[in-house]
């Protein structure tokens, strides 16, 4: 049996007219937060990282969730009740949080590891406890209170009683006047949800030491450890991230896959953040592209709202953090910002695009609701699906109907990386030994890959890339004779019989004997060399 099905918000599904959200909001459950309750994070403020793992850390500059960077302080509450006394030490809480390698009761690692590895060591979410409170009434007060008062008036008695001991404001990481992180961790397990006392994160209107307690979420303490609650209700608290409902097991704030090892949050939202970089595909690239798990996210807008809407991919693969999923191989994406939370089953904010669907998310796929979990054939890889493209995918469009103008073929086999061909015909790889590919364009400012805002060009930050990218200038301007002299001028001399191509990446022709260029016509051809 699925345990996820005992998930508090799945059994609202019961109830299909209704909601389901973990996010409370002056006194209503949301989706996602409304845009004045945002979190947001103004990164100038913070320190530097207080270690990084071997990757190089990149930025995004204009991220659409709240983006925290470097280390931050969180601020941990425990509260017990007469009915339900503390379950365990606040050692042993500072550890659940904080200790690199916490593993009591089969956890992998603590909150803090967890987000260290999502992160790719760029965030640091240390975490100070105080406690144990011993609250007004027992846990069945609370408990029978109506929707959300009950937990409500619980954080308002927490607040108080440990504010003579806490400088809130020193939660105020950015220092714009909100804290943005202060978890209530109660003891004994959740009960009912959406009712007395749940997990959920939730919204606050006291000031205290200067500073708002806005965000703020609430974790039960059953008395065994495990992760994802605190990890999920983060999720909402510091980043602002919904609920993906209808999109299972491949996200951390999609479904309960695992409570011990949480999946990790999803590439497009790492990607979001600055964990790792996005690369920008456009529908004229031909690139044979060859990448590695957590290191980039491809990302291709609609041309027709940019700012909006777009499909996504990386390699996922399911060892470490995404050790749940039943599957590895590409893992697509399809986001559209402009619509709120994921809801309705037909259109969504975030869904994933099965390989082995239709494209709709509800679509006969098996991993969604009523039995959120993953598949292996959800994944793009060799043999069973080797190419995403409109004529494969017809039903796959954009959320006005209209094609979506991306193709990848030649998909590979999942292993320590994985290849894939963006466009058709790609050129066959060099040997491993081989320099990454060089562009030669007629524009002396050649892309290569088009990485987004500031994060460096993962191209040329790993080796085992070898890709490029061309945007074919029109054939009708008068500057296309200019196209081949400059083409030929930068390269006149190469190596003897290399194959040049077309912007399809077909071969159209080699050098001669003697490094000569081949008679071509006009236009922007692409050379591999070594
Ligand atoms: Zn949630």
């Amino acid at each position: 049996m699925k345990k996820n099905i005992f998930l508090p918000c799945f059994l609202l599904f019961a109830f299909p007219t209704m909601l389901c959200a973990d996010i409370v909001y002056q006194g209503k459950r949301v989706q996602e937060w409304p845009e004045e309750a945002r979190p947001t994070f103004n990164n100038q403020n913070t320190d530097k990282p207080s270690f990084l793992l071997t990757r190089t850390p990149v930025t995004q500059n204009k991220s659409h969730y709240a983006a925290p960077k470097g280390k931050i302080y969180s601020l941990t509450l425990l509260v017990d009740f007469s009915d339900k006394p503390a379950p365990v030490t606040v050692k042993e809480v500072e550890e659940w949080l904080n200790k690199e390698g916490f593993n009591k009761d089969g956890c992998n690692g603590s909150v803090r590891d967890y987000y260290l590895d999502v992160s790719n060591g760029q965030l640091d979410i240390t975490n100070e406890v105080f406690g144990w409170y011993r609250a007004k009434h027992p846990k069945s007060w609370y408990e029978n209170l109506k929707d959300y008062t009950g937990s409500d008036s619980l954080m308002k008695e927490v607040f108080a009683y440990f504010d003579p001991q806490i400088d809130f404001s020193r939660y105020d990481n950015d220092k714009d006047g909100t804290t943005e992180a202060i978890n209530i961790v109660y003891a004994g397990a959740g009960e009912t949800w959406g009712q007395g006392l749940w997990p959920h994160s939730g919204w606050s209107n006291e000031k205290r030491d200067g500073v708002r307690l806005t965000h703020h979420q609430m974790t039960d303490m059953p008395g065994k450890f495990s992760i994802y609650v605190f990890v999920h209700e983060s999720g909402h608290m510091i980043f602002g991230w919904p609920d993906l409902y209808w999109y299972g097991d491949y996200c951390t704030m999609g479904n309960r896959a695992n409570d011990l090892n949480p999946v990790a949050i999803n590439d497009f939202y790492r990607a979001d953040q600055g964990w790792i970089p996005f690369v920008d595909v456009t529908s004229e690239d031909v690139s044979l592209e060859t990448t590695k798990p957590n290191e980039v996210c491809y990302r291709y807008k609609n041309p027709a709202r940019p700012e909006k809407e777009g499909l996504v991919w990386s390699y996922v693969r399911n060892t470490g953090r995404d050790k749940v999923l039943k599957g590895s191989g590409l893992l697509m994406q399809h986001y559209d910002f402009s619509i709120e939370g994921n809801s309705a089953a037909d259109k969504l904010t975030l869904r994933i695009v099965h390989a082995n669907a239709a494209g709709k998310s509800n679509d006969n796929v098996k991993d969604q609701w009523p039995n959120p979990g993953s598949d292996a054939n959800a994944f793009f890889k060799s043999g069973t699906y080797s190419e995403f493209s409109d004529d494969k995918y017809p039903a796959i469009r954009w959320y006005n109907g209209s094609k979506t103008g991306l193709k990848i073929t030649d998909i590979g086999t999942p292993g320590e990386t994985m290849q894939f061909c963006i466009g058709e015909n790609c050129p066959a790889q060099e040997s491993s030994s081989s320099v990454p590919a060089v562009l030669l364009s007629s524009s002396s400012s050649a892309p290569v890959v088009s990485s987004s805002s500031n994060a460096p060009n993962p191209a040329s930050s790993s080796n085992i890339k070898s890709s490029s990218s061309v945007k074919p200038t029109s054939s009708s301007q008068s500057g296309s004779t200019a196209i081949i002299s400059n083409f030929r001028k930068v390269s006149k001399y190469g190596i003897p019989e290399n194959k040049i191509f077309n912007v399809l990446g077909k071969p159209v022709g080699q050098r001669t004997a003697s490094g000569e260029l081949p008679k071509l016509p006009k236009g922007i051809y692409v050379e591999f060399v070594k």
